[in-house]
């Protein structure tokens, strides 16, 4: 992508392996829906969120950031910016819920996040607050420590209305979860996936994906997965982006089509870069996904067959989750449900060097922050060279601070 800044001037920024794939992800357009917009149009994208009239996509996929405290200091985290305000209170958390109901509907899967939400005491009673608001996903965001170290807080969380884990996992090397995270959690994490299973919480794992440190892992964590479907309901790959804190050196950036060779080269072929799709409620360059049918060593993408005619014909917009393969996958299976696999999902998400306002106001993963309204992941986390973010923590006017 060509850039032209009027202080720095001209720079070039690598985008994809390769131009064909490139535009045929590019040019694979999906009905969009809008939903209502909660701020007015005053300067221009990406300063009005949101959402803004301009937004042209609804929130599939809310967040609520109930802290910004953590238990780990991770080399690579887009959270930090030396900034923790306080945490939002329990009365500021009922109402972020409550404008996630009023605006995006009861039926979306809510992400608690933070920081680390479990060194919340008082993360329970923010599970129930959101039951009470009706929503019946809750997803929990986490670096897996406490609920590793502690069946008995998973058991808690569960109670009060957590229905899946979004596990932070990079992969089973030892040295890349240390590389990443500073020290060597892994055995605690694979504790935390085991507790999940003796609890029935679904996880999903969540992979940031360093070039140079764990993007040879990718084949590992799939095989696993797929050995492990009581579990593991997902696996999202996410190749890191360079915003917040990033302190790994000379960082490349990794698109959906070089994480989806990738793919390919770890599992011999099994899985083809041409077995990745676009996902049809977010613009098409932010996520490529597959839908792997069958378990163990035994497996297909259901992509494979896939004619793009059948893929438009059986998406729906209007999905309250946002129609992605699992919705696809149900409707095309003869018996009308979804047969045994793996939802393989591939986002790539924007930084300051590869930020594209395109696709920031396609987006449908917002956080929404404590003043009630909702900011595009990738925007709300945008920080400059020197690591200052365009939107603070919380959002506009928290804790009494203005944007930075
Ligand atoms: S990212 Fe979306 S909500 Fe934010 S300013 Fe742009 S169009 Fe508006």
């Amino acid at each position: 992508m060509g850039k032209v800044c009027p202080d720095h001037g001209e720079f070039e920024v690598y985008l994809w392996p390769d131009a064909e794939r490139y535009r045929w992800f590019s040019d694979f357009a999906f009905p969009t829906v809008a939903r209502e917009p909660q701020t007015d149009r005053k300067e221009d994208c990406p300063h009005d969120c949101g959402l803004c009239p301009g937004h042209k996509r609804r929130i599939t996929l809310p967040e609520i950031e109930v802290t910004w405290r953590c238990n780990l200091d991770c080399p690579v985290c887009f959270m930090f910016d030396g900034d923790r305000p306080p945490d939002p209170s329990l009365e500021q958390v009922r109402r972020m819920f409550e404008t996630i109901r009023a605006y995006d509907g009861p039926d979306v899967p809510v992400q608690i996040t933070g920081g680390e939400p479990t060194v919340k005491a008082d993360l329970p009673e923010i599970l129930r607050i959101g039951r009470e608001t009706g929503f019946e996903v809750m997803e929990l965001n986490t670096n897996g420590l406490a609920i590793g170290w502690d069946i008995e807080c998973l058991r808690n969380f569960a109670e009060a209305g957590l229905t899946n884990v979004y596990l932070q996992f990079d992969g089973l090397d030892p040295e890349a979860t240390r590389k990443l995270r500073g020290r060597d959690v892994l055995a605690t994490k694979m504790q935390a996936i085991e507790n999940c299973r003796e609890e029935g919480i679904p996880v999903i794992l969540a992979v940031t994906i360093v070039q140079g440190v764990n993007e040879t892992e990718i084949g590992e964590i799939v095989r696993f997965a797929m050995h492990n479907l009581d579990v593991i309901h997902g696996v999202a790959l996410q190749p890191a982006f360079v915003s917040g804190r990033f302190d790994v050196p000379n960082p490349r950036h990794l698109s959906v089509g070089d994480v989806a060779r990738l793919l390919s080269d770890q599992s011999d072929g099994r899985i083809l870069p041409s077995d990745i799709w676009p996902v049809g409620c977010i613009h098409p360059l932010c996520s490529g996904s597959t839908y792997l049918v069958g378990e163990g060593d035994n497996y297909e993408p259901f992509t494979r067959g896939l004619d793009e005619a059948s893929y438009r014909s059986n998406f729906d917009e209007t999905s309250p989750q946002g129609s992605v393969f699992l919705d696809v996958v149900s409707e095309m299976s003869p018996s009308g449900e979804l047969p045994q696999g793996l939802p393989l999902l591939i986002m790539e998400y924007m930084d300051a060097w590869t930020m594209d306002l395109e696709r920031a106001r396609e987006c449908n993963l917002a956080v929404t922050v404590m003043d009630g309204t909702a900011i595009p992941f990738c925007v709300y986390h945008l920080t400059d060279i020197h690591g200052k973010r365009l939107y603070p923590h919380g959002g506009k006017g928290a804790n009494g601070r203005d944007r930075h």
